[in-house]
């Protein structure tokens, strides 16, 4: 049993200024946490017991996926994020500290470099092979804007595992074992989440997911179908694609003059058009080789989609003098006549009757056929998909809805073992590189997204699974010895049946217990008072119900624990 008396606890009417967001706001004022600075925060007592009640869940499931449970250290050699190119790449979002040697080292943001190295030293030949290994830890990152409590944390607690396989065929295996667990741990957690395919950013083959929570304050957008249930996150989301509508050659490509019409905007309201009627132009550079993407003007490229298309190589926007010396100025470039190799979104194969910049300031050229007047290399999913857009799966309109990561499994395929060398003998006795899977969960982003989705006008609602205790005992008359003596019994008999307990013992009003009782979100209050006991015994009610039943002193235990299962 858990005394109020005897607690670090303090409830607040008010949360704090910064905290913007209903589950950052009852974190702190029901006492489950405290601020530190700036995206760091301590887990008091209670917050503390719901914290160890998830890793507990993740631990259960990561074990009973066959995964082993190792501890890494947080601070590592500069020297294993040089071997990859993360020293760089990782740029200012990695926190980097000296030792008094001026050796460098990282807090580490994640532990791709660490595992893998762990792997090459320890596993020769595919007779250790698979492996899964993970670890529960701090994780550090030096976050544009920290925000919403435990949501973007400085520092948060990561549950990271990594999947090492001989082949395709087995990290397909691993990563759906980690899946599934994935699956399990949230819903065991009373947790609402969503696998979404995601991007990986990677050279083909490998995939990733996404396990999404829907939330009006999400930094994620995700293209959700209602009708068969496919989601991907904005990036990644594929559509069945609408051709647009101007498919009738209407004459010759012929230049007019737009002066000063630069966006698609602006030249389909001075030539009276529908903005879908003109086509957007953008020189990049893929890999460093110049492209011209072409998408409806009332679309966006999607960058991520056009770097898939080229196997992962970096997809940079040309200078103003590239796309000048390319193309044309800025805001009048277009795809007729140019030797550059053009890729046009999907939407644009047969279109004709097109406005396309003639690239040369301000003007364009309207009546143009693309397949006449352009030489477009090839139709691809270019164009980043929107609320209204046909799912890819079964046709339906899609959804866009707000969400928050807590989880992601990667098929990673060779890219770290490549990278740092770390092979094993095949049968044949031949050295190849282990194919990789990393998962992650936000343990501390989960504790605060279970808030986020649960809770009340009065406060937090906690799953009975992670859940600080499972029962509020509210002991309203704790200066009459037979009401307290009733109270201690009963709570001593839900420990003995594995219940924990947290008594409200504090000589306070019954309504501030009550209040304090809402706000904490136990999810079930029992209230031990005089009058009650002398009507004939404990007021019983779940967190989620208003009204309580009066239940005897000698079956109360076992109401509980029914009410529990
Ligand atoms: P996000 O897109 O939300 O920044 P991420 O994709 O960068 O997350 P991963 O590198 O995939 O995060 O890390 C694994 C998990 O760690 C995430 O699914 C998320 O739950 C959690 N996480 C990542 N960054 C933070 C953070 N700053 N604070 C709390 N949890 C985080
Ligand atoms: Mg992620």
């Amino acid at each position: 049993m858990i005394r109020w008396s005897q607690t670090l606890l303090n409830t607040l009417r008010e949360a704090p200024q910064d905290a913007e967001i209903v589950s950052h706001k009852l974190m702190i004022r029901a006492g489950m946490m405290r601020k530190l600075g700036g995206g760091l925060y301590t887990y008091l007592p209670l917050g503390m017991r719901a914290l160890r009640k998830i890793e507990a869940i993740v631990r259960e499931e990561m074990d009973r996926a066959g995964a082993q449970e190792t501890l890494f250290p947080i601070l590592q050699p500069a020297e294993l994020w040089k071997q990859t190119g993360r020293w760089e790449s990782m740029g200012p979002g990695m926190f980097r500290v000296r030792d008094r040697k001026e050796a460098w080292y990282v807090l580490a943001p994640t532990a791709e470099e660490a595992f893998t190295a762990l792997a090459k030293s320890e596993i020769s030949s595919y007779r250790q092979l698979p492996r899964t290994i993970y670890q529960m830890q701090d994780k550090f990152r030096d976050e544009i804007r920290p925000r919403f409590g435990l949501i973007r944390g400085k520092e948060f607690i990561m549950k990271d595992a990594y999947s090492f396989d001989a082949d395709d065929a087995g990290a397909d295996k691993s990563y759906r074992a980690m899946y599934e667990a994935y699956v399990r741990i949230f819903r065991r957690v009373g947790l609402a989440a969503k696998p979404v395919e995601a991007d990986t950013g990677d050279i083909g083959g490998n995939f990733s997911h996404e396990f999404m929570v829907f939330a009006a304050s999400g930094e994620d957008g995700i293209l959700d179908c209602p009708a068969c249930g496919y989601a991907a996150n904005q990036e990644r989301a594929e559509r069945q694609t609408a051709p647009v509508p101007y498919r009738a050659e209407a004459g010759a490509a012929e230049p007019v003059a737009t002066p000063g019409q630069h966006t698609c905007e602006e030249v389909a309201r001075f030539l009276g058009r529908p903005l879908d009627q003109i086509v957007k132009s953008l020189v990049l550079l893929v890999g460093g080789k110049p492209v011209m993407a072409l998408v409806p003007g009332d679309r966006e490229l999607s960058e991520t989609k056009l770097r898939r298309l080229f196997g992962g190589a970096k997809v940079e926007e040309a200078d103003p003098e590239t796309v000048a010396r390319l193309a044309g100025p800025v805001g009048s470039i277009g795809p007729v006549g140019l030797d550059l190799p053009l890729y046009a979104d999907r939407a644009l194969e047969g279109a004709a009757d097109m406005v396309v910049g003639a690239n040369k300031e301000s003007f364009h050229l309207i009546h143009v056929s693309l397949a006449r007047d352009a030489k477009v290399t090839a139709y691809e999913d270019l164009a980043t998909v929107r609320a209204g857009d046909l799912c890819p799966k079964c046709g339906k309109p899609l959804e866009i809805r707000r969400g928050t990561e807590v989880g992601q499994c990667f098929k990673l395929g060779t890219k770290y073992s490549a990278a740092m060398g770390a092979t094993y003998l095949d049968e044949q006795g031949t050295a190849k590189p282990l194919v990789m899977g990393c998962y992650g969960i936000g343990v501390s982003r989960t504790l605060q997204a279970i808030v986020e989705q649960s809770n009340d006008e009065h406060g937090i609602i906690w799953p009975a699974a992670v859940a600080p205790c499972q029962v509020a005992l509210l002991i309203l008359d704790t200066d009459v010895p037979e009401v307290v003596a009733q109270a201690e019994a009963l709570g001593a008999e839900l420990e003995r049946l594995g219940i924990d307990v947290f008594v409200d013992d504090r000589a306070e009003r019954p309504g501030v217990k009550f209040k304090d009782a809402d706000l904490i979100g136990l999810p079930i209050r029992v209230v031990a008072g005089a009058k009650g006991l002398a009507k004939g015994g404990f007021e019983i009610r779940r967190r989620t119900e208003r009204d309580s039943a009066i239940v005897p002193p000698a079956e109360a235990a076992q109401a509980i624990a029914g009410m529990l299962n």
